[in-house]
């Protein structure tokens, strides 16, 4: 870390940078805190976006990290409806889209992402839509009220999280996916069917294996979507959910290392020095995986803000925590802990088919990820299966009777 006299900057007003602003304060530092955010909100959590705040069930002050007036009361110098068009890494400067450049001793970049847009015909379209930030929510919402027939393109945890918030408010929805199942890629084939029947069963027209060939409209409005095949699924509204990408263009002007987001240590510091990255534009070592992870939860950026923070402040501070995410739809509930993708085998606890069990993701019989599904406080026993690396016995990992600490 180089002299504070210039403060710190954090670019990105959201999950990551607001924890990390926060931290600064916590672990006492005095000097000048820049949060920098293009939106017009203060920092607020998305996961209401597609679930309680958009089925209505939960109040808009509830999303904020903070109370409006934290900011003012920890002297943070919090620029909303700012964007951030450049760093000069070598002079320590970011440049502001209006006013004058800002001056750091140490910068995080908590740019995070945005959705990947469809580029096929149609695809500009009145009522084709997705969903990052609080007024998509909140026009999505006024839509619900709208239309009768939805069509989510994308069946990964926001198509699926919409589809079960529209099918709450009564309308009818179709899901569209690529690939066999949704979440296929994720959970692979036996979870993944569990939240197909789960879609199907709350009354959603799920297709697998399509291919989307265009988006149709008459005076400018979406009327449908046409399929490979030439089969068209008639819509009101269109909803996007078809994956995101880290905004990585500020660190590649600055000339950082870049590779499927901003490449970071342990201590979430950039190829630059005196630069940092947290949330879900940070590719970071992983210490305990041993390899790099770019990871788009929540849990993510909360817990990484307050390490890139200790960091910039020259702690010995590493991020170690094994991802965790959840979603809810419908009556579902689910929290998932670790990494999976290298198993050769998944291990199923409990009742599968009334959606009360965990899955164990394994290789070579020990434990790589597990998520509860209608179970819960399973993080800490799932965790220490993991840490640990040992060899489970498969028997006694699939009895719900044998204590998790005990398989
Ligand atoms: C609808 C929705 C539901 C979700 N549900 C879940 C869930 O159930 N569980 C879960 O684990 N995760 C969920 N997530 C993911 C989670 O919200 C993200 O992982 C988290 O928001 C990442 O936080 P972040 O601070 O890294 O980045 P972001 O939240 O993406 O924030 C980055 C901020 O930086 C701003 N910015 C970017 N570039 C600039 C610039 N040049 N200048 C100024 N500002 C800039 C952006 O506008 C944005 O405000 C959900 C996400 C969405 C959208």
């Amino acid at each position: 870390m180089t002299s504070t006299s210039h403060g710190f900057v954090i670019v990105g007003a959201s999950l990551a940078g607001a924890k990390a602003a926060e931290t600064l304060r916590k672990e006492g530092f005095a000097g000048r805190v820049t949060l920098i955010g293009d939106e017009l909100h203060r920092p607020y959590e998305r996961p209401p976006l597609s679930k309680g705040y958009l089925l209505g069930s939960a109040e808009r002050e509830s999303v904020f990290v903070h109370p409006a007036t934290w900011y003012a009361e920890h002297d943070v110098d919090l620029r909303l409806g700012t964007r951030a068009t450049a760093v000069d890494a070598r002079g320590h400067e970011v440049h502001l889209a209006d006013g004058d450049p800002l001056r750091y001793a140490a910068l995080l970049l908590a740019t995070g992402s945005e959705p990947v847009r469809l580029t096929i015909p149609g695809a500009d379209l009145d009522g084709v839509r997705y969903l990052r930030r609080l007024e998509d929510s909140e026009a999505l919402k006024a839509a619900f009220a709208e239309v009768g027939r939805v069509v989510v393109i994308g069946g990964g945890w926001i198509g699926l999280e919409v589809a079960a918030a529209a099918r709450t408010a009564g309308l009818a929805v179709t899901v569209l996916e690529a690939a066999a199942l949704p979440l296929l890629r994720v959970l692979g084939p036996e979870v993944a069917r569990v939240f197909a029947d789960l879609h199907r069963e709350h009354g959603v027209d799920l297709r697998c294996g399509v291919h989307v060939e265009r988006i149709l409209g008459a005076g400018g409005r979406v009327t449908g979507v046409e399929l490979g095949g030439g089969e068209v699924v008639g819509a009101d509204l269109v909803v996007v959910g078809v994956g995101i990408r880290p905004n990585t263009a500020l660190a590649q002007g600055a000339g950082l290392a870049v590779e499927n987001g901003v490449l970071v240590d342990a201590h979430l510091r950039t190829s630059d020095p005196d630069v940092y990255a947290a949330g879900d534009v940070a590719n970071a070592f992983h210490p305990f995986l041993e390899r790099r992870l770019r990871v788009e939860h929540w849990a993510n950026a909360m817990r990484q803000g307050p390490v890139a923070a200790r960091s910039m402040l020259g702690q010995d501070a590493t991020y170690a925590r094994l991802p965790y995410f959840f979603t809810d739809q419908y009556d579902l509930g689910m929290e998932y802990n670790g990494y999976a993708g290298a198993e050769d085998r998944v291990v199923l606890r409990g009742d599968v088919a009334g959606r009360e069990f965990i899955a164990f993701w394994l290789a070579e019989g020990r434990v790589l990820a597990g998520m509860g599904v209608n179970i819960w406080d399973t993080t800490a026993d799932v965790t220490k299966l993991i840490t640990s690396r040992r060899e489970v016995d498969l028997g006694r990992l699939a009895n719900p009777d044998v204590p998790l600490r005990d398989v």
